[in-house]
Parts: C-alpha cells; structure tokens; sequence
C-alpha cells in the first residue's frame, strides 16, 4: 500500500475546507440525494461524500457503508484530492499498488472497485470527493465518468450555498445583536433623559417649581415649622377641559401661564407656588395660620375671576394645614380631598380639609 502524499498547497487547501465550516454537521438529504444520483448511474452498492480534514477523511454522506470518518493515510479520495482535475478510477483494488495492502480492500468492506471526482473550492482547492464503490471489480463508461464529473460540481455549487446561507445567517444575528443593543441603549438615554428633566426644579411651562421641588420644600417646611405649622393648599382649574377643547391647546398653556403669574405674584416672599400636575397647582404657606391661609386662598380665587384673559377662569382649591405626625403626603391628600369636596360642592370656592 502506498500512503497518500500530502498536497503541495496543503495549509491553504484546509483553510479552505475550514471556511465552509462543514466538517462535522449532520448528514443532509441534498447531498444524500447525489450519492444516490451517483451510485445509480455508475451501478455500485456504495457511494460518498468525502472531505479530507488533517488527518481523517470525513463522510457529508456515507451510502452501503457505516462509519463516519476514517483516518486519511487509508482513504482513496485522499488520493483522488492529488490529482484536482481528473477523475480517479481503480477497476480493482487489489491490481493497485496504492490499495492492494490497503486494510479495507484486504478486510472489510473488501473494495475492488473505487471511482472519485474530486470536490474543488470556488477558489480551486480539492476538499474531497464524490465518490462510488464496490466489493466487485467494475470499470467506468464515459458516460458515467461524465455524470460523477457533473454531479461532484453539484456537490460543490451545494457547499458553496450551505456556507452563504451560513454567512447571512451570521450576519442577520449579528444585525440583530447590534439592533438589540441600540434599543437598550436608546432605552437608556431615555431613562437618564427622564432622570434629567426630574432633577430640574423647574416647570418648563410656567417657570414655577415643580411638583418636585415643591415635595423637597414641603419636607423642610414641616421640619422647620415652630408653633404655627404649615398649611398647603392645592388649585386646580375648573372645567380647563373645556378650555382647551373650545380654544385650543395653545390659548390653554397661555392660561395656564397667566395663573402662574397670579401664584407668583401672590405669594412671592410668603410661600411657595409650584405646578402639581397638569391644571393642578401647589401653595406651600409656612408659618400662615389656616384661617389667614385661607383668606389668601379665597383672594386667589377671586383674583382669578379677574383676570384679564378673555376667558371665563375659576378655580377649585382644597386646603389642609400640617398636623403633627403627619407626613407630607398625608397632608397633601388632605388637602387633595378638600379640593375634590370643593369640586362636588359646585367648583369656584375653597374648602379647608377637616
Ligand atoms: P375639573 O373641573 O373637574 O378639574 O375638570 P377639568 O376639565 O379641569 O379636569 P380634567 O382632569 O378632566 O382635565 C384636565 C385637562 O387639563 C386635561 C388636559 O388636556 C389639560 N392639560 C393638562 N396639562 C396641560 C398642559 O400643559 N397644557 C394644556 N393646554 N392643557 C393641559
Ligand atoms: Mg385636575
Ligand atoms: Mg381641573
């Protein structure tokens, strides 16, 4: 037996084979489909699709026989591979000076016969072969020796195809990798975006406070309260719906600015004002008794009936001192349902929580 040589352009060859990432994957019916294309047309009882890797011969498709590789020093197609563009034909093995020793022509399966076209890379490398045989000596027609040919390109046209599905496959993950990650990350810009705009104290609309600088101001407020605690009252503009569905969303935001202005003209130096929510609106009165609390809440709302805006404006308003022990919360909520009293009372008036 005559070991196979290996070829000049080995290193090469296997990067080659390496890049078609094909060595080890299950068996596929396409490439079944050939090697019984192969072995009908050619009339042998078995039939493969060989690669040669460093040191074993792989099948893609292994027909009559079991196994799935077998070590390169006894496989015909790595003799086959030497000769990339011719077709290698053994009428019987045992006539071969490169198989009559060979452990598989001398034992099991007992091959005489052996016909392999070489498997070429699109850049010309032989990887293995497309190959017929059999346990009786046999010889090989034209015609047949035309068909291997073709059907050993439809072998190769075939991995060229599985690794470019492969290649799109890679990319469309990796597609989808970088997708996911600039959604997280737009996820997180919004985040620090919202984290932003809370940290500002300010109400963009009308320049009061916001609901949370008023929350810090109402903290530090019953912290520091002495014997009068604070009162907090909560305003909210009747039917401002209507305002805006009857005048538009620009004549409501100007409303709302106007009222703005009446709160900090207010209760500039004496308390707080600070824009809740929408409509809604907060007076922090420290150190005010609720009785003159509400009076300035009562002026308020009178002084909004007056205001120039050529609109009819009223407002409800709730109102709730601190008491002690409570939480600021719990006085806004107070206060909340005062002014939820005051809207079920008819609207335009204040009510002092009880
Ligand atoms: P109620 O007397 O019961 O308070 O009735 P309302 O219509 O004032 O109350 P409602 O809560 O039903 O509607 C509040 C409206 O305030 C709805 C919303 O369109 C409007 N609004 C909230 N924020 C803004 C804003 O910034 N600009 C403008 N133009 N409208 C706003
Ligand atoms: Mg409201
Ligand atoms: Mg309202």
């Amino acid at each position: 037996m005559i070991k196979p040589a290996i070829p000049a352009n080995e290193s090469q060859r296997l990067a080659a084979l390496q890049r078609y990432r094909i060595l080890d994957t299950p068996r596929e019916q396409e490439y079944e489909d050939l090697v019984t294309i192969a072995r009908t047309i050619c009339g042998t009882a078995c039939g493969a699709v060989t690669l040669i890797d460093r040191e074993r011969q792989w099948f893609k498709s292994m027909q009559g026989l079991e196994g799935e590789q077998t070590p390169r020093e006894d496989a015909f197609c790595a003799h086959t591979i030497l000769r990339p563009q011719e077709l290698t034909v053994v009428e019987d093995a045992r006539l071969d000076a490169r198989f009559s020793g060979n452990p598989s022509v001398v034992g099991d399966p007992h091959i005489r016969f052996y016909a392999g076209a070489p498997l070429l890379s699109s850049d010309g490398y032989a990887l293995g072969s497309l190959c017929v045989f059999d346990s009786v000596p046999g010889v090989l027609g034209q015609r047949q020796a035309d068909a291997l040919r073709a059907l050993s390109r439809q072998v190769g046209r075939m991995m060229e195809m599985r690794m470019l599905r492969h290649e799109l496959e890679h990319h469309q993950q990796e597609h989808d990798w970088y997708e996911a990650r600039l959604g997280e990350y737009y996820l997180q810009l919004e985040q620090v975006n919202s984290e932003l705009s809370e940290q500002t104290r300010t109400d963009p609309l009308t320049g009061l406070s916001n609901r949370r600088a008023l929350a810090t101001a109402l903290s530090e407020a019953i912290e520091r309260a002495g014997e009068v605690p604070p009162a907090v009252a909560i305003v909210d503009i009747d039917h401002f719906k209507l305002v805006n569905d009857i005048h538009g969303h620009a004549e409501g935001d100007r409303v709302l600015t106007e009222m703005a202005g009446v709160l900090r003209a207010q209760f500039a130096g004496r308390g707080m004002a600070a824009r809740y929510g929408g409509e809604e609106f907060v007076i922090l009165m420290p150190d005010t008794p609720l009785q003159q609390a509400e009076l300035q809440c009562q002026y308020l709302r009178e002084s909004v009936g007056l205001l120039p805006i050529g609109l009819p404006v009223t407002v409800s308003i709730g109102l709730a001192a601190h008491r002690a022990g409570e939480s600021p919360q719990d006085t806004l909520q107070r206060a909340d349902s005062a002014l939820y009293q005051a809207k079920q009372d008819g609207r335009d008036r204040v009510v002092v929580a009880t």
